[in-house]
């Protein structure tokens, strides 16, 4: 169950060892820590201001927010972005929104009132995966408009993908593509 080592490092008590034998190239395990990378080192000292934080994903407010309030949601565990995911990450991304809406609300958004997406690279910041999560109004609308409207079943030309698009491509053994998916 490689997958699940993948997103909940913590379950698994031997992974300080897994990560030595991958680092040996004794077995094939992706990385955990990727340097250079700022958001395999998000901490309060580091400038960063955390909203909720547990072994598996870290809910921090992003510095330039798009929106009435506007949080990163990461896994722990480094992946590049929502293009690596695969149909097996459908519960992390489940996880990853949950974390998000639970912040949004204890900050005082209606469920009504949150939307959680990715964007898609090239169109990403930060090689990171980082789930956005809004609480609404937006700031800057024309920011997070859908350039094409959104597919039934998948999605259109974008280069942001909701939440929502993210299960249904992936629960139909696909990947997430700027293109229509
Ligand atoms: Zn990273
Ligand atoms: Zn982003």
């Amino acid at each position: 169950m490689s997958f699940l080592r993948r997103w909940f490092p913590s379950w698994f008590p031997s992974a300080d060892r897994d990560e030595e034998a991958a680092l040996a190239g004794q077995i094939n395990l992706p990385p955990a820590y990727v340097k250079g990378c700022i958001f395999c080192d998000v901490r309060k000292e580091k400038g960063f201001n955390i909203v909720h934080e547990n072994d598996d994903l870290i809910v921090f407010k992003d510095r330039a927010p798009a929106a009435s309030e506007h949080l990163l949601v990461i896994p722990r565990h480094h992946l590049a972005s929502v293009k690596a995911l695969r149909k097996q990450d459908i519960f992390l991304v489940r996880n990853l929104e949950a974390a998000g809406a639970e912040a949004l609300t204890s900050l005082g958004f209606a469920p009504s009132d949150q939307r959680f997406g990715f964007h898609i690279p090239p169109f990403n910041s930060i090689s990171h995966l980082h789930l956005h999560a809004f609480g609404l109004p937006y700031r800057s609308r024309l920011n997070w408009q859908f350039p094409v409207a959104v597919k039934t079943g998948g999605k259109g030309l974008s280069w942001f993908v909701e939440v929502g698009q993210v299960y249904d491509i992936l629960g139909k053994d696909r990947e997430v593509t700027v293109l229509p998916c």
